[in-house]
């Protein structure tokens, strides 16, 4: 396999986690994951949280593919989705849990465009503590902070009736 191909698909991979991880949690973490994740929208008492038990969830196929490429014979290609996923393992906790929620001390400050959004796209997903009526479920990519903003506001009005009905 032309090592082109395999940046193509580790890149690819990277790109496809944002989707996932977007997916996972919006539907299971903020869904029948939450028992879980309840403890990421609470303040952390110690060095871990409940959550963190996701990353050892989500690094498992890493390590099944990156061993399968590598040792087991399977096809080349998974060598490079394995470390794609890790390395999209790595980014997300360099940014989520390094540079927003500060889990090693640093005196990072985002400057860019880029940085600032999603960092403070981040922070208004933290504006709700429950289950219910988060926004900006993504990491890597975020809307602007007005729709996000705007979006609160909408779920806030909602949330009246979404708390009869569970
Ligand atoms: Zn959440
Ligand atoms: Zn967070």
């Amino acid at each position: 396999m032309s090592p082109w191909f395999g940046l193509a698909l580790f890149l690819a991979t990277i790109a496809a986690m944002e989707v996932f991880a977007w997916a996972m949690h919006r539907w299971v973490m903020h869904g029948p994951g939450w028992f879980l994740h309840e403890s990421h929208h609470r303040a952390r008492t110690g060095w871990f949280e409940w959550n963190d038990l996701y990353a050892v969830i989500f690094a498992i196929p890493s390590i099944v593919l990156l061993y399968g490429g590598v040792q087991a014979g399977w096809w080349p290609g998974f060598t490079w989705i394995g470390a794609g996923i890790a390395g999209y393992g790595a980014i997300y906790f360099g940014f989520h849990d390094v540079i927003v929620h500060q889990r090693v001390a640093h005196r990072y400050v985002p400057r860019s465009t880029y940085m600032k959004r999603i960092v403070q796209a981040h922070r208004l997903h933290h504006a709700v503590e429950s289950k219910h009526g988060a926004v900006s479920f993504g990491f890597l990519w975020a809307p602007p902070a007005e729709e996000l903003k705007r979006q609160l506001k909408v779920n806030a009005g909602l949330g009246r009736f979404r708390a009869n009905a569970d």
